[in-house]
């Protein structure tokens, strides 16, 4: 069975985890010197190396041979934890596993000492979909823990998270992932996939996915359909190709054409185009005109990557900079509004509108 690269290239010690050196050195230095928290809280955007490190994490407390902090991935420890046999390590969603009851029932258990390794570790993965009465039972457990408990949190939206809970737990910040380390990562997987990913094409995949590692591999997958990766398949695999009618939709709109570019959606559309992605692809176009328009010199490095520099350069000289702002903005809350179940035809339609404006 075909294996997505995310899982497949899932990092397995701290050394491999991307650009997220301020996290992973200190956690490290805590397991070498056996200097650890009782509750750990990870903070971050999605696909930026939390569960990893979280299940690292708990291979490297358990490692019969931890070596310089990171889990040898080999002892029995380590393979029993890999492989889901040890129970004393549990990984729980709170977004399916937030009813009270099932906290309960995993705060019952943590008081007996573990069978199998030195550690009970639970990962609780987006912490802040539990319920009130569920962090209130986690709350009982972190203001006295057993010495045998490690709790690591992990959530996308702390600011859902009470602050009582936050306060009890060490907390680490996620980064996003830098362009040229996730690009660099690219070429390592495709290397080792057998294919050669042209440094243009990491570049362009490494910044569509704006920031997210497990984003990058996933776009990585779509463009691999056995050879060579360069810019021009990226393109044209993601749908971003040349003279694209997102292009047209934006141009016409800087016109003030309504009836072209609302016949241009329309296309999409038919087309079986999904509006959110059409949305945020006329985002996109749009933002890389306003850079271009702020920073006509040294903005390259901001701008997605997906569009020829000269036709951004030649859209964003239709219209001001003031007019660019209020298009992204009006892009941006037609974004929201089909998010909250407006229909996406409609909602793309009216923003085309002001956008001709
Ligand atoms: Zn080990």
């Amino acid at each position: 069975m075909y294996q997505a690269l995310y899982r497949k290239w899932r990092p397995r010690t701290f050394d491999d985890v991307a650009g997220q050196e301020h996290v992973t050195e200190t956690l490290k230095r805590q397991v070498a010197l056996e200097r650890l928290s009782h509750a750990y809280l990870f903070v971050g955007t999605r696909g930026t190396g939390k569960t990893s490190c979280a299940k690292i994490l708990a291979r490297a407390v358990n490692c019969e041979s931890p070596a310089d902090g990171n889990p040898c991935n080999e002892c029995p420890s380590c393979r029993g934890i890999e492989n889901n046999s040890i129970l004393d390590v549990l990984e729980l969603d709170a977004a399916s596993n937030n009813r009270v009851d099932d906290v309960r029932a995993l705060l019952d258990e943590v008081v007996y000492t573990p069978a199998s390794v030195k550690k009970r570790v639970y990962i609780i993965d987006e912490v802040h979909m539990m319920t009130p009465q569920a962090f209130s039972a986690l709350l009982q457990m972190l203001e006295e823990p057993p010495e045998h408990l490690v709790f690591i949190l992990a959530t996308t939206e702390v600011h859902k998270v009470p602050a009582t809970i936050v306060s009890r737990c060490q907390h680490f910040s996620f980064k996003r992932i830098p362009a040229d380390v996730a690009a660099a990562r690219l070429t390592k997987i495709a290397r080792a996939e057998g294919f050669i990913l042209e440094d243009e094409a990491a570049g362009l995949l490494a910044r569509l996915a704006e920031g997210s590692m497990r984003d990058a591999l996933s776009l990585l997958d779509q463009c691999s359909t056995g050879g060579d990766i360069g810019r021009e398949r990226v393109l044209s695999v993601l749908g971003l190709a040349g003279e694209s009618r997102a292009v047209r939709i934006v141009s016409a709109a800087l016109d003030g054409d309504a009836p072209l570019a609302l016949k241009t959606l329309d296309e999409v559309y038919s087309a079986g185009g999904d509006m959110t992605a059409v949305v945020g692809e006329l985002s996109r176009l749009t933002r890389d005109c306003l850079v271009t328009k702020l920073m006509p010199r040294g903005g390259e490095g901001l701008l997605s990557g997906g569009y020829d520099a000269d036709m951004i350069d030649a859209l964003s000289r239709k219209a001001s900079g003031e007019r660019l702002y209020a298009c992204l903005d009006a892009l941006a809350r037609c974004a929201q509004d089909i998010s909250r179940g407006l229909g996406g035809k409609l909602a793309s339609e009216l923003c085309v509108i002001k956008l001709c404006e």
